[in-house]
């Protein structure tokens, strides 16, 4: 598959050259403790970097956690589409909704007893918004720079950087950040 970053190929989701690159934006860790005797204790914990989301969850194909199991998770964080407060099975937890463009893969991780819901929604936030700055891709608010510059040469082969800002502009509106109208206004911003 295709490192959703930089678009090259790669095993996983995001490319060890990526990973390299990226910074911790947030991390927790903490136990979580079920009944009176404390008979149950799961460890959980939650990074967000520039590039993913990783940690140690309850890992369900539902919405209300049924069949979820603990398990280790690393997700490209732009593909997170939802962060909220939501019972799993009936207790406390912080459910994250992940889905892969690409492979529909989908799941929802949770959280229990996560206290830290803003810390984890404001860390994808700013990766996200890195994401776009990253690509050259302006805030959708920005003023559109006037087409009286030089016309550019007709037909000239794609750079490699071009490339590469191209591929980065696919995966953004594959990831649902771009849509479709942005990602053909900063294509045509690329002169492509
Ligand atoms: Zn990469």
């Amino acid at each position: 598959m295709k490192c959703f970053v930089c678009g090259s190929e790669t095993p996983g989701e995001v490319c060890n050259q990526c990973v390299r690159t990226e910074r911790n934006l947030f991390h927790k860790e903490w136990d979580y403790k079920e009944g009176f005797l404390m008979r149950k204790i799961e460890s959980y914990r939650i990074d967000v970097s520039s590039y993913r989301i990783s940690g140690t969850g309850m890992i369900s194909n539902s919405d209300k956690g049924l069949n979820g199991r603990v398990d280790a998770f690393n997700h490209f964080v732009g593909n997170v589409d939802l962060v909220e407060k939501s019972p799993c099975n009936g207790k406390d937890a912080l459910m994250i909704h992940y889905k892969n463009p690409n492979t529909q893969m989908e799941r929802y991780i949770f959280l229990l007893s996560c206290d830290a819901e803003g810390g984890v929604k404001n860390a994808i936030e700013d990766a996200k918004k890195d994401l776009r700055i990253g690509s050259g891709v302006m805030p959708a608010t920005a003023a559109m720079p006037t087409s009286a510059a030089a016309p550019a040469p007709a037909a000239a082969p794609m750079s490699a950087d071009a490339q590469l800002k191209l591929n980065k502009l696919k995966v953004l509106l594959n990831s649902g950040i771009l849509s479709q109208e942005e990602y053909e206004r900063e294509k045509l911003k690329l002169g492509l």
